[in-house]
């Protein structure tokens, strides 16, 4: 007898903000940028130890790629690429969408868009704002998107949180303009329950982040940081390697271009 007819699990996306533990939004009160060219870099050995990880599972993925990284690792951006994960864009210099002028974003998410493309030889579509700072203060920057040539964007986190989200946004993939998809993150880290309820009761997929210092408990600790940052910051590093296996064996992954069908 055959089995029952059972649809094919959906796939999610699975994406990667390629940036250095230095370069994270929460840290930047104690962190000036001008010290990040003198900061032991540790991003390209964890980005390896991703696109290992990936590999062992056979699972492509999108890596939204900072411009001041793909600068100095441009080895690094061509093994992203040869090894079939799609490119997107994560800006230039890691400045929040809000805390930019109209004219200061469009330089940086153009200059990261044609170096991201000139190191890769590919069109890249995708952006995502540091932070999720694309709000209602700035709708403009989805115009920005658009003009400077990107087809998507993954800057909207549907959440209440005190340093990004836009709890009233909707949840899943809209038009923000014509020609721009927004594909806001799914309001889930680390929970394999609530991915599950988005595929099976939503039937959507999910999308799903996280960096490559998250799976880095050795990353050198900065000092002045408050306790709330230190807490989100390094609590449980030494265990986001065997969670992100587990989400990796237990859930369907791809690109985000191959998800929401958005392949040229
Ligand atoms: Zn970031």
């Amino acid at each position: 007898m055959n089995a029952p007819h059972r649809l094919a699990p959906l796939m999610n996306a699975l994406t990667v903000d390629v940036e250095d533990y230095f370069q994270v939004s929460a840290l930047a009160p104690v962190i000036a940028r001008a010290s990040w060219e003198q900061r032991e870099c540790r991003v390209e050995r964890n980005v390896e130890r991703l696109l290992d990880l990936f590999a062992g599972r056979g699972t492509r993925a999108t890596f939204f790629t900072l411009g001041w990284i793909a600068e100095r690792y441009p080895h690094l951006v061509k093994r992203i690429v040869a090894a079939g994960h799609e490119l997107a864009s994560h800006g230039y210099a890691h400045l929040r969408a809000s805390e930019q002028s109209r004219g200061e974003f469009l330089q940086d998410v153009r200059r990261a868009k044609g170096l991201l493309e000139d190191l890769s030889g590919q069109p890249v579509q995708g952006y995502r704002a540091p932070s999720f700072s694309i709000g209602h203060g700035n709708p403009w920057a989805f115009d920005v998107l658009l003009e400077s040539g990107y087809r998507y964007s993954s800057s909207v986190y549907p959440v209440r949180h005190d340093h990004y989200g836009m709890p009233d946004a909707p949840r899943f993939p809209y038009d923000a303009r014509p020609g721009l998809l927004e594909i806001p993150l799914t309001t889930t880290r680390w929970l394999g329950w609530a991915l599950r309820r988005v595929n099976t009761i939503d039937q959507r997929p999910a999308i799903f982040y996280c960096h490559p210092w998250e799976i880095d408990p050795d990353q050198p600790r900065v000092p002045g940081t408050d306790l709330k940052t230190r807490f989100r910051h390094y609590l449980n590093l030494d265990k986001t390697e065997s969670r992100l296996g587990r989400l990796l064996r237990d859930f369907r992954w791809g690109r985000v271009d191959e998800v929401f069908g958005l392949q040229h």
